[in-house]
C-alpha cells in the first residue's frame, strides 16, 4: 500500500520543488563553454542554501557533492569536477533539496552552446517524453502506463530507455515507493491514486540502452559512449491530470534554451 500525501505534505513538497526549479534556473544561466561543472555545482549549492534548504544529495549514501553533474555519455550521478564544458557538450544537472523535512528532486540536460542535430533531437525527445509520462500520471492509471508512454514515444525516434534506473515517489525520503520505470506495459504495475507525489525522470540514450558503472561506484555511463539525456519533474497524481510541482520555467523563460 502506498499512502497518498496530505495537502499539507504536498504544500511542503511544493516549496521544495520551487527551490529546485529556481536553482536549475540559476545553473542554466551559467551554462556555457568554458565553465567547470564544479563551478555550476557551487552556484546550485549557494542558491539552495540561500533559500534555507540543504542540498540533499551531499552525503546521500556517500555522494560527495551538492548536485549530480553528468556530461555527455554520463547518464546520471556524475561528480562535479574541474572538467571544462565545451561547445557541443550536454550537461545534466540533477538537483535535490531537503527543506522543512521534505524533499525536492528535478533534473535538466542543458546543451552547451550549439550541439549537433542528433543531440538536439535527443534533448527534445527526452524532454517531450517526460511530459508524455506526466500526462499518463492520473488517478486510477498504473505505473506501467507512465513507463509505456515514455518508452513508446522515445523508441519511435530510435532512442533507447535506460532500464537500470527509474523515477520514484518522494516525501520525507528522497526515494519512496513506487518506483517509476521509464518502460512498461499499459495497465500493469501499482495503481496511481490521488495525492501520490512522484518524480518522473526519463534517462534516454542516443544509442543502445546498455550502461555501466564507473570505477568510482557512482557515475553511470552509456556502454556505447553515446550521449544520454535526463529530465526530471515532481508531480502530484490528481483526478484526470497530474499537477506539476517543479517546473523548467526558470530555465526556459529567457529563451536561452529552446527545444
Ligand atoms: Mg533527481
Ligand atoms: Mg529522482
Amino acid at each position: 500500500m502506498i499512502k497518498p500525501k496530505t495537502e499539507e505534505e504536498i504544500a511542503l513538497l511544493r516549496e521544495n520543488a520551487l527551490i529546485v526549479s529556481k536553482t536549475l534556473g540559476e545553473v542554466g544561466k551559467a551554462v556555457e563553454p568554458g565553465v567547470t561543472t564544479a563551478a555550476l555545482c557551487k552556484i546550485a549549492d549557494t542558491c539552495i542554501r540561500d533559500h534555507g534548504a540543504i542540498p540533499s544529495f551531499l552525503g546521500f549514501e556517500g555522494f560527495p557533492a551538492a548536485i549530480c553533474a553528468s556530461v555527455n555519455d554520463v547518464v546520471v550521478h556524475g561528480f562535479p569536477s574541474d572538467y571544462v564544458l565545451r561547445e557541443g557538450d550536454i550537461f545534466t544537472a540533477d538537483i535535490g533539496t531537503l527543506y522543512k523535512g521534505y524533499n525536492g528532486d528535478s533534473a535538466y540536460t542543458f546543451p552547451v552552446g550549439e550541439v549537433d542535430a542528433k543531440t538536439q533531437k535527443l534533448l527534445e525527445v527526452t524532454k517531450a517524453s517526460l511530459y508524455k509520462g506526466i500526462a499518463a500520471a492520473v488517478a486510477g492509471a498504473r505505473v506501467g502506463d507512465i513507463g509505456h508512454a515514455v518508452q513508446s514515444y522515445v523508441e519511435s525516434f530510435g532512442f533507447s530507455v535506460v532500464r537500470e534506473l527509474e523515477g520514484h515517489g518522494i516525501g520525507t525520503k528522497m526515494h519512496e515507493n513506487p518506483g517509476i520505470p521509464n518502460y512498461g506495459r499499459q495497465g500493469h504495475g501499482p495503481r496511481l491514486s490521488e495525492g501520490m507525489v512522484i518524480c518522473i525522470e526519463p534517462m534516454i540514450n542516443a544509442g543502445g540502452r546498455g550502461v555501466y558503472l564507473a570505477k568510482n561506484g557512482w557515475a553511470v555511463h552509456t556502454a556505447d559512449k553515446s550521449n544520454s539525456a535526463h529530465f526530471e519533474l515532481t508531480v502530484v497524481v490528481r483526478k484526470g491530470h497530474a499537477e506539476q510541482l517543479s517546473t523548467f520555467d526558470w530555465i526556459e523563460k529567457d529563451g536561452k534554451f529552446k527545444f
